[in-house]
């Protein structure tokens, strides 16, 4: 125990907030682990969701950062849904190196009736529809965009998916929340999130497609196991992680990885912190309002003001309807 714990020490725990890259060399795996905290208290609590919809977009939330933080360049990693449930559309967007922001729009009414009928889980609240990851490296280049469909599943389940089909990568999603009371003075309540992404990437590429060779015989090319041994095992392992361990703060990113891999090698890397960080500014939707007609002031404008609230952190800016006249 004495070893383990020296190890540990060596890890440096990251802490709330900081995503922390691994490897299992063992298994030819590498991921990201994070548990979401501060952040998260600061991102829902000034928004007044109710409490699934909060809790839907925390997931979001912890699957953005997770993804959000492998981009190698500078940029902007987009995800959002959109879909026909009562919470018709979740944005979380994560700027490089750290800024995150995100909100969710919703039918009030169609959420309390889907409580009331107890009809919310994830998959009952988003309904049918879509979810699209978006990378933006800003400029010239080019957006890339991924979507994949939303049909009663998980948001772990779609991750899955979505790397299945679009990246052709073995990867294994988890994503917990919670609400914890925090004893205190005045004990509060705070949002946590807990995620895990792991991907099976050997370095020899072969391994991925080993499965093929065996489909020359017979039917059994129906029925390929498409699992390389390694992967198998590494799934085995992710299966073995509780919900509340992966938000726990007492066991940790670090430490959940330790227990999970340290007889394959597990190496963790210097993490990644995310803040909550809107890029909105008064520049910028001054810059929206430029572009309005005389007709659309006049209809934005209300006891003489311009009054434009920012949708990610509920700032509001004030404008006089005076700065976009006599343009013509
Ligand atoms: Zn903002």
């Amino acid at each position: 125990m004495a070893e383990a714990e020296r190890k540990l020490g060596e890890f440096g725990f990251a802490g709330d907030d900081n995503v922390v890259p691994f490897q299992v060399e063992g298994l030819d795996a590498r991921g990201r682990a994070v548990q979401l905290g501060p952040v998260l208290d600061r991102i829902l609590g000034r928004h007044d969701y109710p409490e699934p919809v909060a809790r839907l977009l925390a997931e979001c939330i912890a699957l953005t950062v997770l993804l959000g933080t492998s981009l190698k360049f500078e940029g902007k990693f987009i995800l959002q849904t959109r879909s026909d449930g009562p919470v018709g559309l979740l944005v979380v967007d994560f700027t490089t190196p750290r800024s995150l922001r995100a909100y969710a729009s919703f039918d009030e009414e169609g959420v309390a009736q889907a409580v009331a009928d107890g009809r919310a889980t994830p998959a009952d609240l988003l309904g049918k529809g879509v979810l699209a990851m978006t990378v933006d490296q800003g400029g010239h280049m080019q957006r890339y965009q991924g979507v994949v469909e939303l049909a009663g599943q998980s948001l772990e389940e779609v991750a899955r998916n979505y790397f299945r089909q679009s990246e052709q990568i073995p990867t294994e999603v988890r994503l917990s929340v919670a609400r914890q009371l925090v004893q205190g003075e005045r004990a509060r309540e705070h949002w946590r999130a807990g995620g895990l992404l792991a991907q099976f990437l050997p370095d020899a590429s072969e391994r991925m497609r080993l499965p093929d060779l065996h489909g020359g015989d017979g039917d059994q090319g129906d029925h390929i196991d498409l699992t390389d041994d390694a992967w198998a095992e590494m799934r085995a392992l992710i299966d073995t992680i509780e919900p509340d361990e992966l938000l726990d703060p007492t066991v940790g990113p670090e430490r959940l990885l330790f227990r999970l891999f340290h007889e394959r090698g597990v190496r963790v890397f210097e993490g990644n912190a995310v803040i909550d960080d809107c890029s909105c500014s008064r520049e910028r939707i001054k810059g929206i309002l430029d572009g309005f007609t005389d007709e659309e002031i006049a209809e934005s404008t209300e006891e003489g003001q311009i009054r434009v609230s920012c949708e990610f952190c509920s700032t509001e800016y004030v404008f006089d309807p005076a700065e976009f006249a006599t343009r013509q």
